[in-house]
C-alpha cells in the first residue's frame, strides 16, 4: 500500500530532498510539491499566519508542505513522521483553519464543544501539541487544552466544563473525564492519533477504540506514526477513510543533521566517560546540555545522583517520578539549571527541547528503534546534534541491530582523554562501507556555520534558532489547559 520515500524517488529520478513523496494509498499516484512552498501559499487565516511568523518558521518543512493542503481539502490522512519533524504544525495549522469558523468570544460553555480532538500516548507529547496548539491559534478566539493522568482532575475538569474547542488528551484521561461526563466528543469533527504506534505499544487500542466509538463517523480523522507497521494498517482500515499517506523520511532513518559516534567503553568506566565527553564539549566551546538515555528507572535515578557527585547539574525523569517531579525537572533543564537530564525511554517521546546539541545513550536499548527514537530528540527541524553512544562489548549484539536498522555501520571513535577504550568485537556483518545518509527529513540538511560552535555558558541556556516559541508557557502552567495571552 505504502510507498517508501526511496521507493518513489528513485522510480521518478527525481532527488530525495526535492522530492518528498504523497501517495494516494488507493491510486498510489505520486505528486510532487512546488519547489518552493511558503506559509503564505497554504491560504492560512491571517490570525494563524501571524501565529506561524511569531514562532520564527520561515519555510514548511516537507511533512507540513505535503500534509497542510489535503487536511485543509478535508481528506483523511497517514503520516509518516517522527517527533523533530514538525509533524504537530503539520495538523494543528489546518485543524485551527478548519475550526475557525466555530471561534466564538461568548463566554457560555455551549458555544465552545470540543471541535478537535488529538490523542497522544505521552503526558510529555500532549503537553508539546497542546502548546503548540495554544501558540498557533493565540490571536483567534478558540481555545485549547490538554488532559493528562497522573495529576488531579479538578483543574481539568473546570476547564472542560468552561468549554475547549481543541483538546488534547491521553487515552485513559480522557476516558475518566467521558466517564464522568465532563468531556462529550459528539461534536469533534476532526481526530488526529499521534504517535499512533507508541499507543498501540502501550497497549491503547481498547481504549481508542472506546474512544473512536463516540465520535460522530462524519468526521476527519489524521493519523501520525513513525513507522507504519502491519497493526498501523489495519488500524488505518478500521478507521480512516481512503486516506492520502505521507511520507518524508524514510521508514526507521535518522536525520542527516545528527552526527552519531559510538565509544567503546567498559560498563564501569562510562560514567567517568560521560564526564569526559562534557568537558571536551566545553573544551570545544559546545553546549553541555544533554539528555542521557539508561534502560532501567533505577540506573536513571543511580546515574543521575552519580553525575551530581562528579559536579554535573544533573537530573532524572522516568516512570517512578510523579507528575509533578517530572514537571519540575523539566523545566529546570528547559531553563539550562539542569545541563544533564538522565531519561528512561519512557521520556523519550514527546519530549519537545528545540536545538538539543546532544544526546548521549548511556546504554543502548533492547529494541533497536528505540535507539532512532532516542536520538530523534537531536538534530531536529535542521539544527545540529551530537549523538554519542557508549558502548561496552556485551552490547555489541544491540549494536549490530542498530545498524541493521539504520542500514549504516556508525563510526566507532576513541574516547576523549583519560578513560580506557575497549575495541569493537569484531562483527558478523553486512556492507562494511559506512553509508552516507540523504534523507529528505529536512529542505536544508545541516551546515556547520560560527554560530553553532560558539562558546555557551552552561549556566545560561543556549540561545534557541530554529522553530522556538519566544515566550512559551511553562510546562507547569499546563495542567489543565491554557489562558488565552
Ligand atoms: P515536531 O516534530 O512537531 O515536534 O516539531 C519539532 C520542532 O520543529 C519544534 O521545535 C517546532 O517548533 C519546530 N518547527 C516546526 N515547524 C517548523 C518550521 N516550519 N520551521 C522551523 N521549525 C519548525
Amino acid at each position: 500500500m505504502t510507498n517508501t520515500a526511496t521507493e518513489i524517488n528513485s522510480s521518478t529520478g527525481v532527488s530525495e530532498a526535492a522530492n518528498p513523496s504523497v501517495t494516494d494509498t488507493d491510486t498510489a499516484a505520486t505528486t510532487s510539491p512546488p519547489a518552493t512552498i511558503t506559509f503564505a501559499d497554504f491560504g492560512l487565516d491571517p490570525k494563524i499566519q501571524k501565529a506561524v511568523l511569531e514562532q520564527g518558521y520561515n519555510t514548511p518543512t516537507p511533512i507540513q508542505a505535503q500534509s497542510i493542503p489535503h487536511v485543509l481539502a478535508g481528506s483523511d490522512l497517514m503520516g509518516a513522521a517522527q517527533t523533530g519533524t514538525g509533524k504537530t504544525a503539520a495538523f494543528v495549522l489546518p485543524i485551527i483553519q478548519k475550526i475557525l469558523r466555530h471561534a466564538s468570544n461568548s463566554a457560555s460553555p455551549a458555544r465552545h464543544p470540543i471541535r478537535a480532538l488529538v490523542l497522544t500516548p505521552t503526558r510529555e507529547l500532549a503537553v508539546q501539541v497542546a502548546e503548540n496548539a495554544a501558540n498557533y491559534s493565540k490571536h483567534t478566539d478558540l481555545r485549547a487544552a490538554v488532559v493528562y493522568g497522573g495529576v488531579d482532575m479538578k483543574e481539568q475538569v473546570g476547564i472542560l466544563r468552561n468549554g475547549v474547542e481543541i483538546l488534547i488528551a491521553t487515552p485513559g484521561r480522557l476516558l475518566d473525564h467521558i466517564g464522568s461526563k465532563v468531556a462529550n466528543l459528539s461534536q469533534v469533527e476532526i481526530l488526529v492519533l499521534d504517535e499512533a504506534d507508541r499507543m498501540l505499544d502501550m497497549g491503547f487500542l481498547p481504549d481508542l477504540q472506546r474512544i473512536i466509538d463516540l465520535i460522530p463517523a462524519q468526521r476527519q480523522t489524521l493519523l501520525f506514526s513513525a513507522t507504519f507497521s502491519p497493526e498501523i494498517k489495519k488500524l488505518a482500515q478500521s478507521y480512516l477513510r481512503t486516506p492520502v499517506t505521507v511520507e518524508v523520511a524514510r521508514q526507521n532513518a535518522a536525520a542527516d543533521t545528527v552526527k552519531q559516534v559510538v565509544h567503546m567503553v567498559s560498563s564501569a568506566d562510562k560514567q567517568r566517560a560521560i564526564v569526559k565527553v562534557l568537558e571536551a564539549r566545553t573544551r570545544a566551546g559546545l553546549s553541555r546540555q544533554c539528555i542521557i538515555f539508561t534502560n532501567s528507572r533505577l540506573g536513571c535515578a543511580k546515574l543521575s545522583r552519580a553525575l551530581e557527585r562528579d559536579g554535573i547539574k544533573a537530573g532524572a525523569i522516568h516512570g517512578d517520578k510523579s507528575q509533578g517531579e517530572r514537571t519540575l525537572t523539566l523545566d529546570a533543564f528547559k531553563s539550562g539549571a539542569i545541563e544533564a537530564l538522565v531519561a528512561t525511554d519512557v521520556a523519550a517521546r514527546g519530549l519537545d527541547i528545540p536545538d538539543m546539541p546532544c544526546v548521549i545513550n548511556h546504554e543502548l536499548p533492547y529494541n533497536a528503534e528505540d535507539f532512532i527514537h532516542r536520538i530523534g530528540r537531536t538534530g531536529r527541524a535542521g539544527s545540529k546534534g551530537d549523538a554519542i553512544a557508549l558502548v561496552d562489548a556485551s552490547e555489541k549484539r544491540l549494536l549490530d541491530d542498530i545498524e541493521k536498522l539504520m542500514k549504516r555501520k556508525l563510526d566507532v571513535k576513541p574516547l576523549p582523554e583519560g578513560v580506557p577504550a575497549q575495541s569493537r568485537p569484531s562483527s558478523s556483518s553486512y556492507g562494511s562501507a559506512p553509508a552516507k545518509m540523504s534523507d529528505p527529513f529536512f529542505y536544508k540538511p545541516y551546515e556547520p556555520s560560527a554560530s553553532t560552535a560558539s562558546t555557551t555558558d552552561p549556566a545560561k541556556p543556549e540561545e534557541k534558532k530554529v522553530g522556538i516559541t519566544p515566550a512559551k508557557p511553562a510546562v507547569g502552567a499546563l495542567l489543565g489547559g491554557f489562558k488565552k495571552k
